[in-house]
């Protein structure tokens, strides 16, 4: 038989195949062993740190493509170059003897690593070296070197490197030892997992090589390459990652030593376990690593669907969070609360159809806690009712990963409540029952409807929405009265919340002809009644209708959430973001200004940024007055620790104007510190009356509207425009003003000049605020309300 032997190109990797390959030949003679050279992308790809281009796999994946396609027969690779996981059909041949597994560190000049002098430089590609040695000699300075052993030697001497750290190993096999300086023992640098070991690799069904193989094994080294590929599999480690183990036969055992760290080298744990099973050892080795490097997962509750109704401890974790997973049933206002450079990733996981299977958001959300310190689970309503919270929270702390829950409102609940449902009430319901309708497949939950039917408690399942008409049937089967009353409430909580009331035994037939959407409760029981007076929540002024708020910035906007707080559905878009641009200020300068005008927070908050990058604070104003448009600037101003001595009487720039020029006289100085690209109107008017200075200090620049949905600021009921900017970028978004806009549409703005560039848009109809504030153009919309 022939047998073909697929090897990389390199010098090491040449004579690691021919090693085999000559032991091969020696013991089976009656077969033929040749060796093919494979180029792979590793080999190609040589100026650029290996995890930037591919990671694990780089220098194999070629020889397995052909082992699967059995052009050869087998591959010979150095096995920590080796993803933890091989692909299906290929495995290694149980383990040969080890080389030393030890990393060497070859010094230039220096006879060994204590003797380096301050700063010197050391090359390496892996971070697992550089981090190790930076613990151990934190002043060196570590540059990132790739290529083969000899041309790792080479650089080092043309970049006149200090030294350079290889695998012992490679350079055994060389014949280079003598380039050895020193060797680095485990305790100072624990080597890449199985380093040292070769992998010989063929199909699993190719039993003969297998066996052939076997025969050079050891049972000790197999052992050992088990734990430590164990160990990278358990830790779910990726070549980002620093991560080491070298496990060790001991007193008749294993010992196993690991090391992980933060892909950044901020936080390197090491674990050291005992024991026989490999397996075992690298379960417990990364559990201990991760109890060491995790962060802490927070499992949280957000509420049945309105983003206030999440806990004060709920929100503060949100907002220190450094990554967040989320669902569809968590409230999709409540990420955007987070610090901008939070992580954010959707998990998709609605009713019983998981777009994301629950184990693989267990792993995820450890592999995570690993990457940092404050993971965040949101969960819809709370975490531990029938969101599989409890099983999350399992699989962190057999992982050994810290974590946390905070309690929260459920829609079992609080769903019932906004529905003008009290779940209680004295001389109705004395209790309840809350049930998930969903079993462990499709079927209906196992659910004993003949103690519900007894019971004269309210009964709320949850998950049931496809099920109500099995539901109903079971539970007027097990002899409920048929007049029961009965409700369905979808999406409660939320400006889309719809009720649907019946007694029970037409409860299906009317649920199916409203079409409700999920996710949905179904409540059972007399309280339901109550609902005729004590609905509240829909007849919130503004529920259910749809608002579009363009916003500069991506805080959340102070009007959008006064709307809300009215039931509206508020859709927020980012159409521009503040810059600030920095003033040079300086005391005498200051000293001259008579007044200072601010028309807007942003003027403000600029205009004190460049105050304090001068070196000066508030006290540098102590000759000087200051007017504000309107009370809501004035409130600002206020944060700030001044007392506007001058507000406009309507928040307009006119009446600053007449205002202020009562009280100016030509020698005064006056500045005004505004956005670059407004217009000029207050300088036009003042200037005659004074010395004006304009202050551009902040421009408002557009950005594209990523979150625009042009379906729905064409269909809306209101649309609202706090600045002229917004206005053009909005239209200019949509291409055309909508036909439903000054019809079914009310657009609103906040002021004239915002008024005069809809106009100029096209838009023709317009509700314009009586002053520049939220309040004012919320008033202005429910004012029109009353009217229709
Ligand atoms: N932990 C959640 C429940 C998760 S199970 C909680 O405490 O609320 C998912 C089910 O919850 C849905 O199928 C639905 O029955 C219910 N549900 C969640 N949010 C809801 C909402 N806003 N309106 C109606 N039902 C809701």
């Amino acid at each position: 038989m022939k047998i073909k032997i697929g090897t990389r190109g390199s010098k090491l990797a040449l004579i690691q195949t021919e090693t085999v390959c000559d032991k091969l030949r020696q013991a089976y003679p009656e077969h033929t062993f040749e060796i093919e050279i494979i180029s792979t992308k590793g080999d190609v790809v040589q100026n650029r740190p290996l995890h930037e281009i591919g990671g694990s796999g780089l220098f194999v994946r070629e020889i397995e493509q052909k082992l699967l396609q059995d052009e050869i027969q087998l591959g010979v690779h150095s096995m920590k170059d080796m993803p933890a996981v091989l692909p299906e059909g290929l495995v290694f041949a149980k383990a040969w003897p080890r080389e030393d597994p030890r990393d060497a560190l070859i010094l230039r000049e220096t006879p060994s690593l204590q003797e380096l002098p301050q700063g010197a430089v050391i090359g390496t590609g892996s971070k697992r070296r550089a981090f190790q040695l930076l613990a151990l000699r934190p002043d060196l300075r570590i540059v990132n070197l790739r290529g083969n052993v000899d041309t790792r030697l080479r650089k080092m001497e043309e970049q006149k490197l200090d030294g350079i750290v290889l695998a012992a190993a490679g350079l055994h096999r060389l014949g280079l030892q003598q380039r050895i300086t020193q060797y680095l023992e485990p305790a100072q640098m624990i080597p890449s997992p199985t380093q040292g070991f070769l992998a010989l690799e063929c199909r699993r069904e190719n039993t003969g090589l297998l066996q052939m193989l076997q025969a050079f094994s050891e049972e000790n080294a197999e052992t050992t390459a088990q734990a430590e590929r164990a160990f990278l599999r358990e830790i779910g480690a990726d070549c980002h990652m620093p991560v080491g183990a070298l496990c060790t036969p001991q007193n008749g055992a294993f010992r196993l030593d690991a090391l992980y760290g933060r892909e950044d080298g901020s936080r390197l744990a090491r674990a050291s376990v005992t024991g026989s099973d490999p397996q075992r050892l690298a379960a417990q080795a990364a559990r201990r690593i991760r109890s060491q490097l995790a962060g802490t997962v927070c499992l949280v509750s957000g509420g049945p669907g309105d983003s206030e109704l999440v806990t004060v401890k709920g929100l503060r974790q949100i907002r220190e969070a450094d990554c967040i997973l989320y669902d569809r049933l968590s409230p999709a206002e409540l990420p955007t609360l987070a610090k901008p450079q939070c992580e954010k990733i959707f998990v998709g996981k609605q009713n019983a159809h998981p777009s994301m299977r629950q184990d693989a958001i267990n792993r995820l959300l450890i592999a995570k806690a690993m990457q940092y310190d404050k993971v965040v689970r949101l969960k819809g309503g709370d975490a531990y009712v029938f969101g599989r919270g409890g099983e999350e929270a399992l699989a962190l702390r057999e992982a050994g990963v810290p974590f946390s829950v905070i309690p929260g409102v459920s829609s079992a609940t609080a769903g019932l409540a906004c529905a003008g449902i009290p779940i209680t009430h004295r001389g109705i319901a004395s209790g309840f029952h809350v049930l998930t309708a969903h079993g462990q497949t499709d079927a209906l939950a196992d659910i004993d409807f003949d103690a519900l039917a007894k019971s004269r408690e309210t009964c709320v399942f949850l998950m049931g929405l496809s099920k109500v008409g099995e539901i109903t049937q079971r539970l007027l089967q097990a002899g409920m009265d048929g007049q029961t009353a009965a409700a369905v409430i979808s999406c409660a909580a939320t400006p889309r919340q719809r009720v649907c009331t019946a007694d029970l035994q037409h409860l299906a037939k009317a649920v199916e002809a409203a079409c409700l959407p999920s996710p949905a409760l179904i409540v059972v029981g007399g309280v339901v009644r109550l609902r005729d007076k004590l609905n509240f929540f829909e007849k919130q002024p503004l529920f259910g209708k749809r608002c579009l708020v363009p916003k500069i910035g991506t805080r959340p906007a102070p009007l959008a959430q006064k709307l809300r707080a009215c039931g509206a559905e508020v859709q927020e878009v980012t159409v521009g973001e503040i810059v600030q641009i920095p003033a040079a200020l300086s005391a005498e300068k200051l000293q001259a200004v008579r007044w200072i005008l601010f028309t807007s927070r942003n003027g403000i908050d600029a205009f004190f940024a460049s105050l304090q990058a001068a070196g000066l604070d508030s006290r540098s104003l102590a000759n000087t007055k200051i007017a504000v448009i309107g009370h809501s600037t004035g409130r600002h101003l206020r944060q700030y620790g001044l007392h506007p001595d001058l507000t406009a009487e309507t928040a307009n720039s006119s009446s600053l104007c007449q205002t202020l020029g009562r009280v100016l006289s030509l020698s005064d100085t006056v500045w005004y510190p505004k956005a670059a690209q407004a217009d000029h109107s207050i300088r036009d008017v003042l200037a005659t009356f004074c010395h004006f200075e304009e202050l551009p200090i902040y421009e408002n620049r557009p950005v594209p509207p990523k979150e625009f949905d042009p379906t729905f600021a064409a269909s809306c009921e209101a649309v609202f425009f706090t600045c002229a900017s917004s206005a053009k970028r909005v239209l200019q978004a949509l291409g055309h003003v909508p036909a439903a806009w000054g019809t079914q549409t009310t657009v609103v703005s906040i002021g004239p000049k915002c008024s005069a560039a809809l106009r100029q848009c096209g838009v023709a109809s317009i509700l314009e605020a009586d002053s520049a504030s939220p309040d004012a153009m919320v008033k202005a919309l429910l004012a029109q309300q009353k009217l229709q």
